[in-house]
């Protein structure tokens, strides 16, 4: 990876009240490395980012995400949080498409280029994730479905308009599950979606652009994963929720 960013990202989904986040904070300061030059972003629950932020704010390490925004600007979508309220909280990131959104909220390509609209509009940086399931990857489809999932949502962006993109490659059945990703599979997969990007947007794009590995990373993988040419970083679910795993992982570059 060398030249790219390196990335580290915690996924806390739906855990954590506002003690138990400022408790893991405060771990991840105390076990992080002070000369680590990865990026590391925290992404807890939506309630928790205000708090977060001004926790955080003189911390230039750590950075904030959302897990998600809305495809809507603003009005009545009760229940929902906007792109701008999210930057408004001090995030620089949101996670857009995560399987579980997908899976358990129907969200589809189309939404998904909205909800990236939203983001950049609003000078957030996309984690845009994608990735086959188990059955898609035992039909040998998986190369073409990360494809489409690219380029549906994707296509009606230039490579301007898209300079804060970070992507990652979530296999679903290595999330949550235990079943990492061998660094074969994994380099084949980021090394294809570095392909798709040049093919569709250019070379130095492709270059640049942060592609990060996720599904069941952990403090004992993630050292081979990192060192794979085109993984430049992890987003992280259960490992992420304790901070000497967490920080094991970050310091694994
Ligand atoms: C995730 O939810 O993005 C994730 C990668 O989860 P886990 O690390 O727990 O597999």
């Amino acid at each position: 990876m060398g030249f790219r960013r390196k990335i580290v990202a915690g996924n806390w989904k739906m855990n954590n009240t506002l003690s138990e986040a400022l408790s893991l904070v405060d771990g991840i300061l105390t076990n992080l490395d002070a000369s680590t030059t990865t990026e590391v972003i925290l992404c807890p629950a939506a309630p928790l980012l205000s708090a977060l932020d001004s926790h955080t704010k003189n911390l230039p390490k750590i950075k904030l995400g959302a897990q998600n925004c809305s495809e809507h600007v603003s009005g009545a979508y009760t229940g929902e949080v906007s792109a701008a309220m999210v930057k408004s909280v001090g995030c620089d990131y949101v996670i857009i498409g995560h399987s579980e959104r997908r899976m358990c909220f129907n969200e589809n390509n189309k939404q998904l280029a909205e909800k990236i609209k939203r983001a950049l509009e609003n000078n957030l940086s996309p984690i845009f994730c994608i990735g086959e399931k188990k059955e898609e990857r035992e039909k040998n489809i998986h190369f073409n479905l990360v494809k489409t999932q690219i380029t549906e949502v994707l296509q009606n962006f230039s490579a301007k308009e898209l300079d804060k993109l970070i992507l990652a490659y979530e296999p679903v059945w290595a999330i949550g599950t235990g079943l990492t990703a061998t660094t074969q599979q994994a380099q084949e997969m980021h090394a294809f979606i570095r392909k798709v990007l040049e093919e569709t947007f250019g070379k130095l794009f492709a270059d640049k652009t942060p592609i990060l590995y996720g599904g069941s990373c952990n403090a004992q993988n993630a050292k081979d994963l990192f060192a794979c040419d085109d993984v430049d970083g992890g987003l992280i679910g259960g490992a992420s929720l304790k901070a000497s795993d967490f920080c094991s992982i970050i310091n694994s570059f």
